[in-house]
């Protein structure tokens, strides 16, 4: 079998200026590219990120994965952050976002995992979109038409998180299924990027450099040069080619099955 999606990555990790520790780890290997943003005193949101990565790091190397087997991954990494938790190591958890490759009668498409505050992004067409939703407290209060999306990054609670795995939460992961394009480039992105540079910066980012790794690199450039409060993780994937299915099938009916929760239920899909 060969990859639905080919891609080409580069990627970038700092513990920003504030901290002396960098509790992010990540995945940047096909068909993975997953981001943990870790939680918990005591070095214990270091080992929460740590233990995640590794347990998905198993399906590394296989052209594309089915989305039973990174339930089943992520099931297991859930555990062992709760079993750090019970080691003294006290609430230790961990967010985590990003992408596998996976593979719908050999058509590519992006699995996007979310759960917690870390992002993944997808820039086409000259457009940023964010594609995961945040489990977060400003979430909730933007979607309440509590407070405007453009205070978010102010908001004093924007670093209170709904969802994660570990830290005491039995929470739903968000898995959907997103057709991909040749020319898709995904970011993904801990919260120490995303709350430090609005999003004009980074689609500006995107759009101007070339090569992902210098991407992912001028992404924390500017994240440093905002502050750098917390540690800031970048992944930028390319889609270089992809194979599609596209048209519509025997009823007439476009085959491409995208299951994110559609706008008009956006307030209701958690
Ligand atoms: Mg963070």
């Amino acid at each position: 079998m060969t990859a639905p999606i080919v891609t080409r990555v580069g990627w970038a990790t700092h513990a920003g200026l504030r901290r002396s520790l960098n509790e992010d780890a990540l995945l940047a290997q096909a068909p993975l590219f997953l981001v943990a943003d870790g939680m918990g005193g005591h070095e214990a949101g270091d080992r929460a990120s740590a233990a995640v990565i590794s347990e998905l790091a198993d399906l590394v190397g296989r052209p594309a994965v089915r989305p039973d087997e990174v339930r089943s991954a992520i099931a297991r990494a859930r555990s062992r952050v709760d079993e750090l938790s019970g080691d003294g190591s006290g609430r230790a958890g961990t967010t985590l976002s990003g992408v596998a490759i996976a593979s719908l009668d050999g058509a590519g498409y992006w699995l996007t995992v979310n759960i917690g505050d870390s992002r993944t992004y997808r820039f086409a067409d000259n457009e940023l979109e964010q594609i995961t939703v945040d489990h977060s407290v400003v979430q909730e209060l933007i979607e309440a038409g509590e407070i405007a999306a453009g205070d978010a990054q102010s908001d004093s609670r924007r670093n209170i998180i709904t969802r994660a795995l570990g830290a005491g939460s039995l929470s739903e992961v968000d898995y959907w299924m997103i057709p991909a394009d040749t020319g898709d480039r995904l970011l993904v992105c801990s919260d120490g990027l995303s709350s430090e540079i609005p999003d004009s910066v980074i689609g500006d980012v995107l759009a101007r450099v070339v090569d992902p790794q210098a991407a992912a690199d001028q992404l924390i450039a500017q994240a440093l040069q905002r502050g750098g409060r917390d540690n800031i993780t970048a992944i930028v994937i390319d889609a270089v080619y992809v194979t599609t299915r596209r048209g519509t099938d025997d009823q007439g009916n476009d085959p491409d099955i995208d299951t994110r929760p559609r706008t008009e239920v956006f307030g209701g899909a958690r």
